[in-house]
Formats: C-alpha cells, structure tokens, sequence
C-alpha cells in the first residue's frame, strides 16, 4: 500500500465528482479549495444513527431509522398548494409497512428503485391514516459500500448555502478516498507513548467513525495535533531565544534591600518570590522571558520595580513599555514616586519625545509603539511590558535592535492580570516562563459589591451622592459596546450628559473614551489623581491597570454583558486605599443565568475562581477573548482539557529531548506549514 504525504500538494476540489464551479465557489466561501481541505474540515458534531429499529417499534414523534425495502412509489400534487410536489412511498420490513412522504423533491421519483432496501432515518408521525414519516434522509443499501447518511454515527458540518450535509458527507468521502491512507508525520514513539491512533485512522473516524469510542479516540488524536504542534513551535522559539546573549546584570542585593525597607508597607510573600526568581535571572547571560501574572491589585508594579531598580544599579537603562498613552502617563507617576527617594532619572516616552532624552534617561516608560519608530537607546538592559501578552518575534528582534548593543537581546518581563491557569499559559505562551503573584497585600478590606435592578437605581445614586460629598471618587464605566467605538463614545457622551445635567448637577464630572485627545485623556486622568474630579464616565475600554487610589466606587452599567473575569477587572480599580470600597453591577437582566453570572462576584474575590466559573457557563473563548487575538482560530476550547495538555507536554519535551524532529521530514513540514499560517493570520 502506498503512503500519501497528507500535506502534498493535493488536487482542487473541482476534481471530485459533483463539484461544479458554482459548488467551487460555495465551497471557497467555508475556505475549502482543496482535496485536503475538506479533509481537514471537521464535523461540527455527529448524529448516532447506528439504532435501528424494526417498523412495529417504531417511536412516534421521534426520530427513528430503519432498514426497509421500498413497494411503491407515486408522485402527486398537493391538494392545498397545487405547485408542491409529494413524493410518496410505501416501504415494508418483516413486521410491517409505513408510508414515507417528501416534499418538493420530484427527481426521487426517478432515484428510489422499488423492490431495494434502503435506510430511513426521520421523524415519525401518527396520522388519520396510519404512521408516517416525513421527509427522512434514506441511502441505498449496498453490500459492498460502507453507508453515509444513515445506519452509523453521521457527521454533520458547519454549512454554507447551497450546499446539503448529504452533499458534504458524499464530498469529504471522496477526499477521504483521495488522501488515505497517508503517511504520519507524528513519530511511532510519540504516538505510542501518547495512545494515539494513526493518522488514517483518526482522519476517517473523526468524519466517518465506526463506533463512539473510535470517534473519541480520533478526535483526542486530532486535538492533540493541533496543541503538539503549537506547543512544539513554542518550545523552538524558546530555545533558540535562550541562545542569545543578554547583559548580566548583577543581584545588587543592598540597594534593593534597602529600596524595600523604605517602602510604606511590607512585600507579601508572593511578592518577595516572584522578585528574587526575577532578579537571579537578570544576573544570567541568557536573557529572561517571563510572564509575571497575578490578580488585579496584587502588586505587579513594585516587583517589577524591584527588577528595574536592579537593572539601574548595574549601569543599565530599562524601558516600561505599555498599551494605551493613559497607562504611560500613569506608570510614569506611579514610579516617580516609587523611585522618589533614590535618584532614577524617568523619562515618559510620547511620539513626540526627542530621541535623545531616550537615549540618556534610565527608566523609559512609553507606549508599546515606541519600539516600532526609530527610538534607539544607548544601554537597555530589561524591558518591562505590561498588559501584553503577545510580544512575538518580529518586537523582540525590535527591540533587540534598538537596545544599543546589537549582540545583546535585553531581558523581558511581561505583566499580566488575565488570569490564565498555569497548565494554559504553558500552552499558549509555551516560550515564556511563568511566575504568579498568588497572593493579595493583607491591608485589603473586600469590596462589597452589589447587584442593583433598575428599581434600586435612584437609592444606589443617594448612596453615590451621600460618598462624593465624602470626597470619595466614582468610576461609571457604560455598558460594552463592541461593534464600533463610534457608537460606544455615542453611548458614553450621552451618559455623561444625562449624569451631569440630570442627576449629579452639583458635583465635578468628567467622561473618558478612546476617541479623545491624547493630552485631554492626560488632562482627565490628572485630575482624577488629584481627587478635583467625583465622577469619571468612561467605556468599557477604559484602560485596564488604571489605579486611582482615591476612588472607592465602581459603577458598571449593563454589567451583565461583560464577563465575570472583566467585570472583576473593573472592580480591581476601586479598594486600592484602606477605605471600604464598593462595586455596584447595574443591571436591567431579571432572574435566570445573567443574574447568577452576577452572583459569583458577590461570593468570589479571585480572578482565577471567577474566570472558571464563566469557563464553565460561557466557554473559553468569551473568557479568553482579550488573548485570544494573536491566535488566529485557535480552538480554545482545546485548553479546558488539561488532560490532553499534559500529555502534549510530555509528548513534545521527548521530542525535543530525543531530537526527534530531525528523524522526521514530515513532522518538521507540518511545523513550518503551521509557522506560515501563524504569520499570515
Ligand atoms: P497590579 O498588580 O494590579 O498592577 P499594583 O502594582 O498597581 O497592582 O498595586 C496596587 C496597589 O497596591 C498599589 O497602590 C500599590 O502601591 C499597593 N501595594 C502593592 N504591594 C503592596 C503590599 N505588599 N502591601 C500593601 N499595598 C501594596
Ligand atoms: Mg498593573
């Protein structure tokens, strides 16, 4: 038997049979233009149709399949609607007879052969006259031809119109015919290790499978795939990044003993952790590419301000490279003052900035895009990135250029506060290494938080009223709005009227979008900090990471339309002094999930508890949508089987350990086929 590559170069699909070009081009439109394409184009979900029962058992108002031979057929117009043609059939089994009706399909006439024995599956009627079943899918039976449609497990697809499951299933057959067998590219050992199904295998019976157990073992075999091969490309870019040489940059353990003695409150444990791993890594000549991950409000700013300090003292410049200019602005303040009692030298990086207050200040904090124009600093030696998870090749090489040395690649730190359980990071940012605050500073009081139905609405704005007179600070942040920021400013401009003019006519307000003026957003966000504004309106995008120690409330209108991992976000933003915060989740949802949703964030303060929690009532790709840009169509769904992702694990460290990939061509083309899509997504 010969073995086909599965990844040749394979014939368009106007060479299988039924494929004309209108076909052709309803078929581009679901991305298919190839043999393999429609190999590779997974069922959405199948129907067990293996039951087969005989015409005396036949269930009324279900479906039902059985294998009967067809007696009569006769065409005939519908009494009502003169155009429709019905198609009837009268079909017998050894217990019985059953009259089959279809509508408006006059070609069966010609196509069901009387006397055969076909498979029926369809729902089931009682009429005036008996049973009946309407409309049923039916396939000829055929001792030499496995069935499609009927009789066994049935793919069904995702579809575009114009095209049948029925037709879907006859096509993919067809390249199933054309590709199989094919060679695997996974080696033997892996496979074995792992209890994976061969290729074949797995390809036919995730469309056609045989039994249930087939279907489970070839999806788990197709799913590996996918997370295998990711998780391999991780491991790569990882070892050829630990290759590089990075400026070692010296544990300078007094001064930063004493930069941490000087602070207004003691690191927690996690905190204390997280900076040593950190700082033994600067001091290697390899560079560092971690992810420090941790809770809205769990401290990340002074960890990474304990790296940066460390970086100083050794004679090298760090950069504080963030999302959104609101974000520098405020990481500029925020180490200003941390640094306040040593002598650093800060320089906030806009578009704007000269290229030489880069090139001689130590600490440069700008936007992510800074690294993008033509800043060149002198000497850096760490490059702090927050918010970020993606930091991909083409920005390290960025930043490698613009380092000053072009030989040196400084070292990294990414901050996060999605939270991502340790076995999903490990898949998705495979080539960074993880450390987690996992604890919260002791002084924190929990921020109660409490649902509020329209009618409690004019109570929770005396309440506001009552703690702005208080000198307390405000966030409204106005219900997501994701088709288009034109209309999410429409929505916060008309809030923001109706706040001020309406309902807090004697109070200081002020809104906040992404549509603003870079320098009225910096404007606003100093006024804040200077506690001369009460309440601030902002959308949904209102940067993450803002911190305003002075607000203690935080108002989320139409709360039920954010996830529970975001709206916990948004809370993170008040209780960041030693008041009793608040969090008020507006909504107009009565009764049901949305309001249960809204529940778990009354009991849970823990990103991670509460991004389970939604995990498991809305999927992984509503909870991880903020990552999931920069994975293209990753299943993430793939990441809520952390059973699966363990043994990917084991499977791709031997194949790196073993040097399996240069025994195996096949394995190494699948890689850069992957690795081209990634770069075209
Ligand atoms: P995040 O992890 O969300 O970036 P920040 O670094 O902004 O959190 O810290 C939140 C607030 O907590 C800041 O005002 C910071 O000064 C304060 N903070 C940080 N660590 C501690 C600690 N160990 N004890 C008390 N307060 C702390
Ligand atoms: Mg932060």
């Amino acid at each position: 038997m010969t073995h086909r590559d599965h990844n040749a170069p394979l014939p368009p699909l106007s060479e299988l049979h039924g494929i004309g070009p209108t076909r052709v081009q309803r078929l581009a439109s679901l991305g298919l233009t190839t043999v393999r394409d429609l190999v590779m184009y997974f069922p959405r979900t199948h129907e067990d149709r293996t039951h087969v029962v005989t015409i005396v058992d036949l269930v009324v108002s279900a479906k039902n399949t059985i294998r009967a031979r067809i007696d009569t057929v006769r065409s005939r117009r519908s009494f009502h609607r003169k155009l429709m043609t019905i198609i009837e059939a009268r079909v017998a089994d050894d217990t019985g007879d059953i009259k089959i009706v279809w509508f408006n399909q006059p070609y069966l006439a010609q196509s069901l052969r009387i006397g055969e024995e076909y498979m029926f599956t369809g729902v089931v009627k009682q009429t005036r006259n008996g049973l009946q079943m309407a409309s049923p899918v039916h396939e000829k039976i055929d001792a030499h031809k496995m069935l499609t449609h009927t009789g066994r497990i049935v793919p069904l697809y995702a579809l575009t119109a114009g095209i049948t499951q029925n037709q879907m299933r006859y096509f993919v057959k067809q390249a199933l015919e054309r590709v199989l067998p094919c060679a695997d590219y996974l080696p033997a050992s892996i496979r074995a290790a792992a209890h994976l199904l061969p290729l074949s295998d797995a390809l036919r019976n995730v469309h056609f499978p045989q039994t249930a157990e087939k279907l489970t073992a070839a999806q788990r075999r197709c799913d590996f795939d996918k997370l295998y091969v990711l998780q391999l490309l991780n491991m790569l870019s990882r070892a050829s990044f630990r290759t590089q040489q990075a400026p070692v940059l010296l544990m300078q353990t007094e001064v930063i003993k004493k930069f941490v003695a000087a602070l207004p409150f003691t690191l927690t444990n996690a905190q204390r952790k997280c900076a040593w791993t950190i700082v033994q890594e600067l001091a290697q000549s390899h560079p560092m590419n971690r992810l420090l991950s941790g809770d809205v409000g769990s401290g990340k700013t002074i960890v990474a301000g304990i790296a940066i300090l460390n970086t100083l003292r050794s004679d090298y410049q760090a950069a504080v490279l963030v999302p959104t200019a609101v974000l520098a602005e405020q990481h500029y303040h925020t180490f200003q003052k941390l640094f306040a009692p040593t002598n650093v030298s800060i320089q906030l990086c806009t578009s704007k900035t000269k290229q030489d207050n880069v090139m001689n200040a130590q600490l440069v904090i700008g936007t992510h895009a800074i690294i993008q124009e033509r800043v060149q600093f002198q000497r850096l030696g760490l490059a702090v990135i927050d918010e970020q998870h993606l930091f991909g090749v083409a920005q390290r090489k960025r930043l490698k250029e613009a380092s000053g040395s072009p030989n040196l690649m400084p070292h990294l730190l990414s901050m996060t506060a999605t939270p991502i359980p340790r076995t999903l990071a490990l898949a998705l940012f495979g080539d960074l290494d993880l450390s987690i605050i996992d604890e919260m500073p002791k002084n924190r009081k929990p921020i109660l938080t409490r649902v509020v139905p329209p009618q409690k609405r004019a109570a929770a704005y005396n309440f506001l009223r009552e703690h702005m007179r208080n000198h307390q600070q405000v966030f409204v942040i106005c219900p997501l709005i994701e088709e288009s920021e034109m209309l999410a400013v429409k929505s916060v401009t008309k809030e923001f009227a109706r706040l001020s003019t309406e309902i807090f006519p004697d109070f200081r307000l002020a809104m906040l979008h992404g549509k603003m003026k870079q320098r009225e957003k910096e404007t606003i966000m100093q006024a804040m900090r200077l506690g001369n504004i009460d309440m601030l309106v902002a959308t949904s995008v209102v940067e993450v990471g803002v911190d305003i120690p002075g607000a203690t409330i935080m108002v989320i209108e139409a709360a039920e339309r954010f996830g529970l991992a975001q709206l916990h976000q948004f809370r993170g933003r008040v209780g960041r002094n030693d008041q009793q915060s608040y969090c008020f989740l507006f909504t107009d949802a009565v009764g049901g999930k949305p309001l249960e949703r809204l529940a778990a964030l009354i009991k849970s303060h823990n990103g991670f508890e509460l991004a389970e929690h939604d995990l498991a009532l809305r999927g992984a790709g509503t909870l991880y949508g903020t990552i999931q840009s920069g994975f293209g169509d990753y299943a993430l769904d793939l990441f809520a089987q952390p059973r699966l992702l363990a043994d990917v694990q084991i499977a791709a460290k031997q194949t790196i350990a073993q040097n399996l990939l240069a025994r195996t061509p096949l394995l190494r083309k699948k890689l850069q086929e992957r690795l081209d899509e990634l770069h075209l997504e």
